[in-house]
Formats: C-alpha cells, structure tokens, sequence
C-alpha cells in the first residue's frame, strides 16, 4: 500500500519541506535548533517532581 499524493511533510522549525536525510526537518541546522530548544525547556523544567521529599 503506497500513497502516491501524500504532501511532503515540513520542516516544524521553518516551513520548508523535509529532507528525507533529516527528517522531519529539512536540515541538520534546523534538526540542531529543534534539539536545543528541547534543552532549553528542558534546564527550566523543574527536575524530577516525583523525588520530592514527603511532608513530615
Ligand atoms: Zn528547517
């Protein structure tokens, strides 16, 4: 089963159409930005909620 129309899926960072090498992204510039936009939101999430100390 192939689907012959299907659009070329884009680059979420910019817009422009995916590269098959760097999929979803067109670009291993963009696939770097993707990457650290994750680690930015990742340094202000609080870490590990779920190790926080019981009350006593
Ligand atoms: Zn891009």
């Amino acid at each position: 089963m192939s689907t012959p129309s299907k659009p070329r899926p884009r680059c979420p960072i910019c817009k422009a159409p995916a590269s098959p090498d760097h999929l979803p992204f067109c670009s291993q510039l963009c696939k770097d930005r993707d990457l650290l936009k994750w680690m930015n939101e990742d340094y202000r999430a609080p870490v590990a909620p779920e190790e926080e100390p019981p009350r006593d």
